[in-house]
């Protein structure tokens, strides 16, 4: 197999880097170019989100590189979401009835490094800093970049051009630009945006909030939650309308409102964040969207992969897990297909955009899930109910929530028809009193496996007659 090919990544983001490190394994030649400096030298937190939940997905992929031992360190056990009321009164609820089963927060900067360190190490592989990609020529298979330390613009040739570069990927407007094929696009903003705040480690460096847990205040309207770090603190963020409800972005915009807004729904938090106001003012408002495409590729010439192709919303907590199972996924199809790279990136989005699709509807679902259900009586009803299947029949039952973010072994689409599925079988079950929740635990799971086929043959059926 000829392997000295000159592969170029477009963004050394957590995409970018695992790529680099796992294509550089394989013994391609690897040239990363990247917009920012160099994360492991110069502080640029100001990024995106600073902390994310890690889950199975994730740690397959890290495993498929071997350096899950590292990854370890890195991360803060999540059992449970740990629910806060307008009281302040909390509640944990955990993820799943299995003990094994939990995620992870872990620091963005802090794995993106590990993953550059990883891969630098390699004689193969080659990074670039500062250097940002202003277009591509998919044709000539070449890229245009702009350097910023020598402010001067440069092409670069290669085999194949991957591009890693996020959710406003140059790859992917060079598509959508160039006109030379017909390339969907799609782009759809959240009512909601965001705002990250903090909340600071205690004197002695402790944690002021219970620290195995994802935190959530859900509103209804909008939410807050909050993430542990490693260094004793909390990564806090507030999801709220850019400009609706008697409250929203746009609105808030002195410390008085914000003060008050915080007083009323969130006490307890508002108790533990002294620094509130400066954070409030001091960090941007940032836009959360969908962005979905096809193709992916252009002939063998150039891919997207990560948040370029597939770009979701975050409340799943899987657009970086989903983005290093491409990788796995892709490494899957390399080994079947390596040396045509026309057929490996056709069957790569051939059996991997159902997957990516799947995801990003089940994170829009998720939003509503946070902000507003997770409060909801029979919801809770339906979580508890859930636990406790889980817990007694660890080999028969997984619910939604498991089988998307503990189950890394089935895609994410399967995962959603069968979550969806049994979700719509418990909640109607419970609401029309067809399971007793004092019944016996064996005859509930019966029922539950049951009513859950018929309603994917109901849906089989109807896709049938769709088609
Ligand atoms: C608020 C928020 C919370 C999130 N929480 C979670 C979570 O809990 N769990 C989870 O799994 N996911 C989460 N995500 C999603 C996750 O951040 C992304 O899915 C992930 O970062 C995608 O990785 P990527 O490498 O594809 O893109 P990115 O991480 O965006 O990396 C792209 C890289 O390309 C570089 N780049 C961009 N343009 C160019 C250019 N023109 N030239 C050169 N370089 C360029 C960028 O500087 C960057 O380094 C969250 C996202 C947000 C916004």
């Amino acid at each position: 197999m000829d392997n000295t090919q000159n592969i170029l990544i477009v963004g050394a983001g957590l995409c970018g880097s695992l790529l680099a490190l796992r294509l550089g394994q394989r013994g391609y030649n690897v040239s990363v170019y990247e917009m920012r400096p160099d994360l492991r030298k110069v502080d640029i937190s100001a990024g995106r989100s600073i902390n994310l939940a890690f889950s199975d997905r994730g740690i397959k992929a890290m495993k498929l590189v071997d350096i899950q031992d590292k990854v370890e360190p890195l991360c803060i056990p999540m059992n449970g979401r740990m629910i806060h009321d307008k009281e302040g009164k909390t509640k944990l609820s955990n993820y799943s009835g299995r003990d094994h089963e939990y995620i992870n927060s872990i620091s963005r900067g802090g794995l993106n490094a590990l993953l550059l360190d990883e891969a630098e190490v390699l004689d193969n592989v080659s990074l670039f800093f500062n250097k940002k990609c202003e277009s591509i020529d998919f044709e000539k298979t070449t890229a245009s970049f702009y350097d910023y330390k020598e402010k001067t613009e440069f092409i670069e040739d290669a085999d194949v051009i991957i591009g890693t570069d996020g959710a406003g990927s140059a790859l992917r407007k060079s598509y959508y630009l160039g006109k030379k094929f017909l390339f969907s696009f799609s782009q759809d903003y959240l009512s909601h945006g965001y705002k990250e705040l903090s909340i600071l480690p205690t004197e002695g460096g402790g944690y002021k909030t219970y620290k195995n847990a994802l935190h959530i205040w859900p509103r209804g309207d909008f939410m807050l939650i909050a993430l542990p770090n490693l260094d004793g603190s909390f990564t806090v963020t507030l999801f709220l309308s850019h400009d609706e409800g008697d409250y929203n972005f746009n609105n808030l915009t002195t410390p008085e409102i914000v003060t008050t807004f915080f007083t009323e729904e969130f006490p307890d938090a508002l108790e533990l964040m002294p620094n509130l106001i400066e954070d409030f003012f001091d960090n941007p408002t940032s836009a959360l969207g969908t962005v979905k495409c096809s193709p992916w590729h252009y002939k063998g010439n150039t891919l997207l992969m990560g948040d370029a192709a597939h770009a979701i919303v975050p409340f799943y907590g899987q657009g970086m897990n989903a983005s290093f199972e491409d990788v796995v996924e892709f490494d899957k199809v390399l080994d079947q297909h390596e040396g045509d790279w026309e057929t490996v990136f056709r069957f790569y989005e051939k059996t991997r955009k159902k997957d990516t699709d799947a995801i990003a509807d089940l994170a829009i679902d998720n939003f509503h899930e946070m902000k507003d259900h997770v409060a909801n009586p029979i919801f809770q009803k339906k979580r508890k109910l859930e636990m406790t299947l889980e817990k007694e029949f660890p080999d028969d039952y997984s619910s939604k929530y498991s089988l998307v973010t503990f189950n890394e072994d089935i895609g994410y689409n399967e995962a959603m028809t069968r979550g969806r599925a049994q979700d719509k079988a418990i909640l109607n079950m419970i609401a029309d009193g067809k399971i007793n929740l004092n019944e016996d635990l064996k005859n509930i799971l019966k029922k539950v496996i049951q009513e859950t086929e018929d309603i994917i043959d109901e849906d089989n059926v109807a896709k049938t007659m769709h088609h």
